[in-house]
């Protein structure tokens, strides 16, 4: 067979097992109870106003050209607009509208790793962002995760340990995915002072912020780095809004902002002009705030249907997050469960989740899984986790 001349970066690319579930899950014909994808639910989608939106907006042909490469200007004056009153406030240059978080995440990676650089992620971690990081064939070092995100005082003895210091750290700082957990502000702080004293860079990764539900407020990384030129932050409407729009944003030092726009006009020279056009008039038309303050009520209440039926079915064998916005609820059982193989079964009794492993490059959660409250109302929140219970116990018995 003739062998084909892959370059060695392409033996680093990992794959998403997150991402795969979509394919799987809509070849199955029976009813599941979707806890696995970080969708918002279908009906928090504001379908009926962004087709109103579209009716004007992509009846022009203008919709239809190439757009700046760093994005449609309505759509940054838009952004600019609804985020000026805010401490996450970007300069127009620091702003790059991007394809997605995925591709601000691979733009940061792909402007500061090395192959061989060593690059610190959270334990467990948003998988597609470790496979970036990957994918520029970075050394991992895994970082636990507890109750306040990452521990930042273990990650100083592993970079001690390492002995050498990290070119980046990607952190996922408030109601992480997978775990729910948010970074304390002491944490965050001494999390700058040693990105700081390591001059490596912080990528703060943050889709999920503007989804508090409970608690106070905890200023962003970006925000308590005062325009600190080591902290990229990376944002998207993908949870805002909706996934498939494939439109967020970068806001990174200015002296970054040439070179980020060469590294995306070697990739996709724009991002899609109709959905900037889209986003833009729903930012444009003041739908954004309303909606959030929705979305927010709605996962308050998922949130705590889930907890109530883990509670229920699952008090005394595992133990759970508490998350105070975003998507995600972390489980792990007190007892051997393998929630790879439980997954098959799950899937077989009508339930979807991402077994743990998927979370961690060395797979440190063979007992752990990920639940998005989000996508599915209480009712159905209810069966599904009546659900696992019964794929649990039917594990049990095998
Ligand atoms: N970072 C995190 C932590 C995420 O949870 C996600 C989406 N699951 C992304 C980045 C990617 O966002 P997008 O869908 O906009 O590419």
């Amino acid at each position: 067979m003739t062998r084909l001349p892959l370059a060695t970066r392409a033996t680093d690319l990992v794959g998403s097992i997150i991402d795969s579930s979509t394919s799987l899950l809509a070849g199955q014909r029976h009813d599941i109870v979707r806890f696995a994808m970080g969708s918002p639910a279908p009906e928090a989608i504001p379908a009926d106003t962004l087709r109103d939106i579209a009716a004007t907006e992509l009846g022009r042909p203008d919709a239809y050209d190439y757009a700046a490469t760093e994005g449609d200007p309505r759509l940054r004056d838009a952004l600019l607009g609804v985020l000026a009153d805010t401490p996450d406030a970007p300069t127009p240059d620091r702003l790059l509208i991007t394809a997605g978080g995925m591709q601000g995440l691979d733009l940061a990676f792909k402007l500061f790793v090395d192959p061989g650089d060593l690059v610190v992620v959270e334990s467990p971690t948003y998988t597609n962002g470790s496979a970036t990081a990957l994918s520029y064939q970075a050394e991992l070092l895994e970082v636990p995760v507890d109750d306040e995100g990452m521990q930042v005082d273990t990650l100083e003895d592993l970079v001690a340990r390492a002995g050498r210091t990290p070119k980046a750290i990607y952190a996922i700082p408030t109601f992480q995915n997978p775990s729910g957990a948010s970074m304390s502000v002491e944490r965050r702080h001494r999390l700058l002072e040693l990105t700081r004293q390591w001059g490596s860079v912080l990528i703060d990764d943050d889709p999920y912020g503007l989804l508090r539900f409970e608690g106070a407020d905890v200023p962003s990384l970006h925000a308590l780095a005062g325009g600190d030129p080591l902290v990229f932050s990376v944002r998207t409407f993908s949870k805002i809004i909706g996934p498939g729009l494939r439109v967020g944003w970068v806001d990174a030092d200015p002296s970054l902002q040439q070179l980020l726009i060469n590294a995306k006009q070697a990739m996709d020279t724009c991002t899609n002009l109709p959905l900037q056009r889209l986003v833009a008039g729903f930012l444009e038309g003041g739908h954004l705030q309303p909606h959030l303050v929705a979305q927010r009520s709605a996962y308050r209440e998922r949130k705590r249907a889930m907890q109530d039926a883990l509670t229920e079915h699952f008090a005394g064998t595992a133990h759970w997050t508490d998350p105070h916005g975003g998507f995600f609820l972390w489980v792990t059982f007190d007892h051997d469960v393998d929630t790879e193989a439980l997954f098959e079964v799950a899937l077989a009794e009508g339930v979807a989740f991402i077994p743990g492993n998927a979370f961690s490059p060395s797979k440190r959660f063979p007992d752990a899984l990920r639940l998005c409250f989000a996508s599915s109302t209480p009712e159905r929140i209810r069966e599904g986790v009546a659900r696992l219970r019964r794929a649990v116990d039917s594990m049990g018995k095998r």
